[in-house]
């Protein structure tokens, strides 16, 4: 069973500099696939209304599309925001709270240059606008590697950050690069959110909500031929 949510990160032309280009997606072909969504006539849901249904109704609803971006990069702001209000399309950002307004190497790849993440003030003028913002911990610190309490801190105090900037709950959370543990989990549901995504691991017979597997738009998918086919199996099996 495939959840109905897609996974992006920056949406930019990657600079010299960077080795793994995989998280970047165009700004032109970022349009194209939205448009492609668009054509299919899916509808489009921030990450908690897509919960909030299927916690309601025990199934996703048909034709539902979620669209997510990773780690709050300003290109969010400057690139994909413009796509996403032209269209209409709703969109759930999850954010690292000790990142905003900063240009940093704290989730840049290996060797790459400090990149800059989005400033309150573009936060504030999507979240007015009907972007959701979910949490991806304080520090975008990988879970599977830190201790309990930890976990703890990075999943409590990240929500309550996101909540005092922008006075609205912050309900959904993204793993850090995807990994979790059950600790991770439960720390998760105890903090008050109501579903949690990861992206590296696979389909599940059961829907776990604090285990949600996202599809990843990666570079290979820069072809719209690429992003049809990886699309395909979420327009049909509706859970
Ligand atoms: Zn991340």
């Amino acid at each position: 069973m495939q959840i109905p949510v897609l996974a992006y990160h920056k949406i930019d032309q990657p600079t010299s500099d960077i080795k793994l280009r995989g998280a970047f997606t165009s700004p032109k072909n970022f349009t194209k696939q939205m448009l492609y969504l668009k054509k299919q006539n899916f509808v489009f849901y921030t990450a908690s209304e897509l919960i909030d249904f299927y916690r309601e109704n025990g199934a996703f609803p048909a034709k539902a599309i979620t669209v997510t971006f990773d780690d709050g990069w300003k290109d969010n702001y400057t690139n994909a925001f413009p796509i996403l209000r032209d269209l209409q399309i709703k969109a759930t950002i999850f954010l690292v709270p000790s990142c905003i307004g900063q240009t940093t190497a704290k989730i840049v790849g290996d060797g790459e240059s400090k990149r800059e993440h989005l400033a309150l003030m573009d936060i504030r003028v999507m979240s007015d606008y009907g972007i959701e913002f979910g949490s991806h911990t304080l520090n975008h610190k990988l879970l599977h590697q830190i201790s309990p309490s930890e976990i703890e801190f990075e999943v409590s105090e990240s929500k309550k950050e996101i909540e005092n900037l922008l006075q609205k709950s912050c309900r959904v959370f993204a793993y850090p690069a995807g990994f979790f543990t059950e600790t991770a989990q439960a720390a998760v549901k105890d903090a008050g959110y109501i579903a949690a995504f990861s992206t590296v691991y696979g389909e599940n017979e059961t829907v776990n909500l604090y285990a949600l597997n996202r599809v990843e738009i990666l570079r290979r998918n820069r072809f719209l031929f690429q992003f049809a086919r990886t699309i395909k199996p979420l327009q049909t099996k509706n859970v």
